[in-house]
């Protein structure tokens, strides 16, 4: 028998399968949604075409233009055009931006038809039974990355250069097509810094302070698929399988960071990201090795079982092997951040934590193995 835990799931509809990009306009049927506002990241404009045409009537408009960290003003103006077509339903086609954007939509917006002018500002508190009852408009996403975006109730939007964060029900897609077709484009060094970053999702969900034994399953089960399908890809970029089994792995890990939530190296990503503008996923890439040699010991199960899924005898070192393998950087030192900035930001994130930031900092720095 297991010792008393607590676990929380996040309910959504998952389909995934190569050609599923055609039950788009069915499973939007299925919730109820009448007018489609469709997002569609620069990649996915054919499949959005696509889209636009099986919707038939139920298409009420369209954005083509989306941004990373969701800035405010794109946030507002998808809003306003939300309201204009009258639109009870979101579909995004594309990476976690696109999400995002749809995200801040799910927000604040509820349809014209049972709560135009309501504030719905607390609802996400409420039981997720009662959802879409106050008319919040329901999303349903299309991956084309590995963010995992599209299984958390978490958004961000970024206003003069500092960006907010908040978890809320309303913006959870309510179904997520995965389609392994619409990722075979996605080129090589993209695809392996996404599953870094996926990857980190995994390894950190083991030992946050909500971590617990479901979650932990999910975790070693999505950096297993995600390890294998990293390797199929090295090989054959458009491995219908591979793009599959990468897809899996991030659904799997974007589900435990939405219930295990982030720590430590999540909060050292964002600030090294946030004040030395460095790149999201390659930063995760870099950290996540040096992080995991100090924290994966405190959780010596979870460590044994992410090394067998990751068919290594050490992780940390598993981990920057495996990186470096799929060409990612694995020093920040490569993402063009100076020995002294490293030694900054150990002094800035040094205060709020109890282990040495400093060492992980410079190993991450370095690229030590
Ligand atoms: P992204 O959505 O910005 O996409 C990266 C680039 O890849 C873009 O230029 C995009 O057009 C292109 N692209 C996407 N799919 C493609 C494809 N199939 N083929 C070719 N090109 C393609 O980046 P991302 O890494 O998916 O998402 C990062 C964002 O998501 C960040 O803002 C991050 O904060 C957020 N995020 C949010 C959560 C959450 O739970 N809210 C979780 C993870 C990430």
């Amino acid at each position: 028998m297991p010792d008393p835990l607590t676990h929380v799931g996040f309910p959504s509809r998952v389909v995934l399968g190569a050609g599923t990009l055609d039950r788009v306009a069915d499973e939007v049927g299925l919730l109820g949604v009448n007018r489609v506002l469709l997002i569609a990241t620069k990649s996915a404009r054919d499949s959005a075409d696509l889209v636009e045409l099986a919707l038939g009537d139920a298409f009420a408009g369209r954005i083509d233009e989306v941004r990373q960290h969701v800035p405010k003003e794109k946030a507002d103006a998808a809003r306003a055009k939300a309201r204009e077509v009258g639109a009870t339903g979101i579909v995004a086609i594309g990476g976690g931006s696109a999400i995002g954007l749809a995200k801040a939509i799910a927000l604040t917006e509820t349809t014209a038809a049972e709560g135009e002018g309501e504030s719905a500002q607390g609802a996400g508190a409420q039981s997720v039974g009662a959802r879409g009852a106050g008319g919040w408009l329901p999303v349903v996403a299309v991956p084309t990355t590995y963010s995992g975006s599209e299984m958390t109730p978490v958004w961000g939007q970024t206003e003069g250069g500092s960006k907010s964060t908040g978890t809320d029900l309303r913006v959870l897609p309510r179904t997520v097509i995965y389609d392994p077709v619409l990722s075979r484009g996605l080129p090589l060094k993209v695809t392996a810094a996404s599953v870094a970053n996926a990857l980190a999702h995994c390894v950190e969900a083991t030992w946050t302070d909500k971590a617990d034994p479901i979650t932990e399953v999910i975790a070693v089960e999505g950096a297993r698929a995600l390890r294998e399908g990293l390797l199929q890809i090295l090989k054959n970029p458009t491995d219908l399988e591979a793009r599959s089994n990468l897809l899996y792995g991030a659904s799997l890990a974007g589900s435990a960071l939405a219930s295990a939530g982030t720590g430590v190296h999540h909060k050292l990503c964002h600030l090294l990201g946030g004040t030395y503008n460095l790149p999201h996923a390659e930063t995760h890439a870099a950290v996540l090795p040096q992080v995991t040699r100090v924290k994966a010991p405190e959780v010596p199960r979870a460590k044994v079982k992410l090394e067998a899924a990751l068919e290594t005898d050490d992780l940390a070192t598993g981990l920057f092997d495996l990186f470096s393998t799929a060409g990612v950087p694995t020093s920040l030192r490569e993402l063009g951040l100076t020995e002294q900035q490293a030694t900054e930001a150990a002094e800035r994130f040094q205060a709020s934590t109890s282990f040495d930031v400093t060492e992980i900092l410079h190993r991450a720095w370095a690229g030590e193995r």
